[in-house]
């Protein structure tokens, strides 16, 4: 299917990708056209094997070809000059290229059975949460692609960590599962995290093309109640957002957690509804029902939903990355 030119969505470790041959421009432009994506934002190059990196990259740095070898297959993209072979829409335009071996035996297996690097994005409507689950693909994108293949819900829940090998030293683009002081130990140096990386504004300067657009929201309002370590003030940092809600007769949910969802019964009892997302004691959890939690707000008929921030450790990053992005106002919509 995609040695035809066809699009298939498939499931890796992280989320649901949407892939092409990365070598065939009119599949790849398929791409674009399916998700609504602005042409200005690059795809992942995914590879299943060490060289297949030869296949689209110039040149790879000595540290990024020894991450490449602990890391993969694995959450871990590397940006890497491009090399010519690869079509300038899969870079949109840019002299890099972002390659990553998934970790997931179906994808490894369909790019290995298509003998081509497959080139893919997220399969979600642009903008939308990413999908998480086949049942999330079909219902963006079911009659805009050629095949979805089912691998059930994906392990980790929320994309790939990105890390731009073009400038030295190194820049965290997009903070995910793969852990940034695991890639600083392995290449003996340090990786530049900035705030726009912790998914704070500045949407006209981005980090990476792409990173401009909404992204992750659900088309319901989303209010962020960041954690700033002390939990009794985020619970009572819910409850005025949601009693204000209630009182302007407005229908809130509350993303909480394990650990906070009792704090919310009385709101419960006046309308709001309730959703956990996990407990704080396993933030993989957490990242693995996001994007599922983002969508349901969606489906349960609210005016607004309010979620609880987490600490910023470990994959927390990622999942307040991708938490502050979809509760943000853009000018720019997709
Ligand atoms: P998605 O898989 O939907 O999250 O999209 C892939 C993301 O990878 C894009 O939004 C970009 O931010 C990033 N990306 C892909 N190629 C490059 C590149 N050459 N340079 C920097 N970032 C890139
Ligand atoms: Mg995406």
């Amino acid at each position: 299917m995609v040695r035809r030119g066809g699009l298939v969505a498939f499931p890796t470790e992280t989320v649901y990708g949407l892939g092409a041959d990365t070598f065939n421009e009119a599949a790849v432009l398929g791409i674009f056209r399916a998700k609504g994506r602005p042409p200005d934002n690059p795809l992942i190059v995914h590879i299943a094997s060490m060289d297949d990196f030869w296949l689209v990259a110039r040149s790879v740095p000595e540290s990024a070809w020894r991450l490449a070898e602990r890391a993969w297959p694995g959450p871990l993209t590397i940006v890497v000059p491009r090399d010519p072979r690869v079509p300038r829409s899969v870079t949109a335009g840019l002299d890099s290229v972002a390659v990553r071996m998934p970790a997931h035996p179906v994808a490894l297996e369909l790019i290995k059975a298509s003998e081509t690097p497959i080139a893919a994005p997220s399969a979600n409507i642009s903008g939308r949460p990413s999908p998480t689950r086949a049942e999330h693909v079909v219902s963006d994108l079911c009659d805009r692609i050629d095949l979805v293949i089912d691998g059930g819900e994906t392990f980790m829940g929320v994309e790939s960590t990105i890390i731009d090998f073009t400038r030295d030293p190194p820049v965290l683009l997009r903070p995910g599962p793969y852990p940034v002081d695991k890639v600083e130990e392995i290449i003996g140096s340090k990786v530049i995290v900035t705030n726009q990386a912790r998914g704070f504004g500045e949407a006209d300067r981005p980090l990476a093309p792409g990173m401009k657009y909404k992204h992750y929201s659900p088309d319901t309002p989303l209010v962020l109640v960041e954690y700033t370590g002390d939990l009794e003030e985020l619970v009572e940092s819910v409850r005025s957002h949601v009693a204000r809600a209630l009182k302007e007769g407005k229908r809130p949910a509350i993303l909480a957690s394990d650990e906070t969802r009792s704090r919310y019964r009385d709101l419960e009892e006046r309308g709001a509804k309730v959703l956990s997302m996990g407990s704080r004691r396993s933030l993989a959890v957490v990242a693995r029902r996001l994007y599922h939690g983002l969508r349901l707000v969606d489906e349960i008929g609210v005016d607004l939903a309010v979620v609880e921030g987490y600490p910023e450790e470990g994959i927390g990053l990622a999942i307040m990355n991708r938490l502050r992005k979809a509760a943000m106002t853009f000018p720019v919509t997709t």
